[in-house]
């Protein structure tokens, strides 16, 4: 069943999975791994990782969405304009992020409140990000700096912006880790009395006691794709049968894991 990203993210102490997906059988392994598990469950789409265009995707998963036995939520992961947030609200998608985190604090505020008003004409949950979580910009714009997320700045946007849902930065990064991780559990602490479920992304790799550690202060959502890649594509270098059996095997390995992490991260 297919609901609003507002209605799909738990109370404190739990977190609800976002998978970025690429492909209809990676969408297919995350749902049945959360119908497995009688969970919730957002299916993100990041234009930027270069999967199948939205406008091709978004049909499939949509009607893999309604036809779940349990709520799922379809999201626009890390858009980078006002008019893409406008596609995928039209393609049905109930949750839209518009990454501003680069911008100076007060344009982030500008065009995420633009975003809100045009999602709330659709039912649409919104989340907003404060602080840069480095390593998704690509191999010519990467950063590998962390700016962790300011409270003040985060406290600030919240009542500016009014998102249903804000990604922090704590020292997390996307993709692959290339030295040791060092999150910033104080920090989130202070961020968890925020009065709205914080998202985590770059969230691959992390051990299970750093993810109790951050769902304890007050993740509630979180975003994962480079593990499903690599899990992905453990599958395919293995792989020996039919291109059918191949893409099975994929769905399954991916189900795999994602329903393992659901079940650590739902506590
Ligand atoms: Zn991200």
């Amino acid at each position: 069943m297919l609901r609003s990203l507002r209605k799909v993210l738990p109370e404190k102490g739990r977190a609800a999975g976002a998978f970025d997906v690429v492909g209809l059988e990676w969408a297919e392994g995350v749902l049945e791994g959360a119908e497995a598990l009688g969970l919730p469950v957002i299916l993100s789409v990041a234009p930027h990782l270069g999967g199948p265009p939205l406008k091709a995707l978004a049909p499939g998963l949509r009607y893999l969405a309604e036809a779940a036995r349990v709520p799922v939520a379809l999201h626009l992961d890390h858009g980078h304009t006002l008019e893409e947030v406008v596609e995928a609200l039209r393609l049905g998608f109930t949750g839209v992020m518009l990454d501003g985190s680069h911008l100076p604090l007060e344009e982030n505020i500008r065009l995420t409140q633009l975003v809100v008003a045009v999602a709330r004409a659709y039912g649409a949950g919104v989340e907003g990000e404060v602080g840069v979580v480095p390593g998704h910009y690509g191999p010519e714009e990467d950063r590998e700096e962390v700016l962790y997320t300011d409270p003040e700045e985060a406290r600030r946007f919240l009542e500016e912006t009014g998102v249903d849902a804000l990604a922090v930065s704590v020292g997390t990064r996307h993709g692959l880790y290339k030295g040791p991780i060092r999150l910033n559990l104080p920090l989130l602490e202070t961020l968890g009395a925020l009065p709205v479920p914080l998202v985590l992304h770059g969230a691959s790799g992390l051990s299970s006691e750093e993810y109790r550690a951050l769902v304890a202060r007050g993740i509630r959502e979180i975003n994962l794709y480079a593990d499903l890649a690599l899990e992905a594509a453990r599958v395919l270098k293995e792989a020996q049968g039919t291109y059918l059996e191949t893409m099975a095997a994929v769905k399954e390995a991916l189900k795999g894991l994602s329903m393992a992490r659901m079940r650590l991260w739902w506590g």
